[in-house]
């Protein structure tokens, strides 16, 4: 293929099999594939983009990435356009877990096959979803807290409730501190959603729980390191960070910060670079319609979804350098530049 006098491929001729291609970009047969985020709020995003776009780079494919800021309604917009660009394969990380499955139906009429990335799609038939063991993370959160707290009042600062993620790592939470509820050691006194996954919304809710009760909190378990920020801020006011555990996840750097500072007690680390990666490759294995050799089914509500889910890892004071720093995540020279 690509002899001069040969017409452009069309797309049903083309052989990287995808349908739906542009004839445009036909011509030099790469497969083109579309990445719709969400946000690139959290700090953890940015590295999801440029890592993604260099992974599919150095598989000699091509992207195009847009970000809807937090809308749905962008966020679809963005998809379509997307789709009617012609991309081999859609990436999606969901804003809203329900909402994107109208996406799924409309890529796969023009052909087009759907990979969820990082947070699932429900209610879809999506065709493979990448991402984190996410209960996992809920679980090596209080692991570590209950190890160090293990009877007392714990807050749980839980992230959007259209998540999907969120709702895995609260299971995984719950799963572990359950049987230290039964027994009557843990009391859970506050548990709330962080709407949006906004700080100001785990700031008030933060606040509401000490208020609630009377400053008398024993740890807390935040959903991520942005919302556990917010609930060391709202600690402080009341002079209390650093003598209240608190967990979140995302190895931000202002998270490892507060772990050697004392302020958070630990983070789960997520190799963004390995789920980068891992989607990247399995993605343009669907735009070839090669099977992608999914080892593990999530239910989404209509479907068992074929999942690869990467293990986290838990990091706290005492092995932050061999994990986050050994990785290149973060600079040694960053994280501990505050003591
Ligand atoms: C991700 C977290 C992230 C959160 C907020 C979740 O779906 O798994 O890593 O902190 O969204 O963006």
């Amino acid at each position: 293929n690509g002899a001069v006098n040969e017409p452009a491929p069309t797309p049903a001729a083309s052989p990287r099999g995808g349908i739906g291609g542009d004839p445009s970009t036909g011509k030099d047969d790469k497969i083109k594939v579309g990445f719709s985020m969400d946000t690139l709020k959290e700090e953890r995003w940015l590295k999801d983009r440029d890592l993604f776009k260099a992974a599919v780079e150095s598989l000699g494919a091509e992207v195009v990435i847009m970000a809807a800021n937090g809308d749905d309604a962008q966020q679809i917009s963005q998809a379509e356009t997307m789709i009617s660009q012609g991309v081999d394969v859609l990436v999606v990380v969901p804003h809203n877990a329900e909402a994107m499955a109208a996406i799924v139906k409309k890529a796969h009429s023009a052909g087009i096959k759907v990979l969820a990335y990082d947070r699932l799609v429900k209610n879809a038939d999506i065709d493979l979803y990448v991402s984190f063991d996410n209960e996992m993370v809920g679980k090596l959160q209080t692991q570590a807290i209950t190890r160090l707290v293990p009877k007392g009042k714990y807050v749980y600062i839980g992230g959007a409730d259209t998540d999907n993620n969120a709702h895995m790592m609260k299971e995984g939470v719950f799963t572990i501190l359950q049987p230290s509820i039964d027994k009557g050691d843990i009391t859970v006194v506050y548990d709330q959603w962080t709407k949006d996954w906004l700080t100001a919304n785990s700031l008030a809710n933060m606040r509401a729980a000490l208020k609630a009760n009377g400053n008398r909190i024993d740890a807390v378990i935040a959903a991520n390191d942005a919302t556990a920020g917010s609930a060391i801020e709202a600690l402080k006011e009341q002079g209390l960070a650093g003598r209240v555990p608190v967990a979140g996840q995302d190895a931000e750097l202002a998270a490892a910060q507060r772990i050697v500072e004392g302020t958070q007690t630990m983070t789960v680390y997520k190799p963004i670079k390995r789920l980068a990666e891992k989607a990247a490759e399995l993605a343009l294995k669907l735009a070839k319609g090669e099977s992608a050799g999914a080892d593990r089914k999530v239910n989404n509500g209509k479907i068992e979804v074929p999942s690869v889910l990467l293990p986290p890892i838990a990091v706290d004071k005492t092995n932050i350098d061999d994990t986050i720093i050994a990785d290149g995540f973060h600079s040694r020279e960053d994280v501990y530049k505050n003591v």
